[in-house]
């Protein structure tokens, strides 16, 4: 039964993601320092550990894991996600090219879980 098996590999790999909260990252790139955020942090939910990395636009193919994560808050009341009535619209587009996740095909913008 090693087709079973198999199976299975896939089914834990695949459910990985499903623990996962997007968070508010801080990057820092530990070869050319430079800094930047994004709304688009993964961690797992139980220990708010990173899970994917950010390519560093100076350094290619370095990912870079968020130093710190906070939850997503509200650029306009500061209220964490979920918790406001404003009007919110996301004004930086997400760099899918520089992103672990997305270009593992798991695309950030697809996934609606904000805790
Ligand atoms: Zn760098
Ligand atoms: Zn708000
Ligand atoms: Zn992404």
């Amino acid at each position: 039964m090693t087709g079973m098996r198999l199976g299975v590999r896939a089914m834990s790999l695949g459910g990985k993601d499903d623990n996962l909260v997007r968070r508010y990252g801080w990057f820092k790139c530990s070869d050319c320092g430079r800094g930047w955020e994004s709304a688009y942090a993964w961690v797992y939910q139980e220990n708010e550990i990173a899970v994917y990395g950010q390519e560093c636009k100076s350094c290619p193919g370095k990912y870079v894991k968020p130093y710190k994560v906070d939850k997503l808050r509200c650029p306009i009341c500061g209220a964490t996600a979920g918790g406001c009535s404003c009007k919110r619209r996301d004004k930086k587009v997400h760099r899918s090219d520089l992103c672990e996740k997305c270009m593992s095909g798991k695309y950030c913008t697809l996934v609606g879980n904000e805790k």
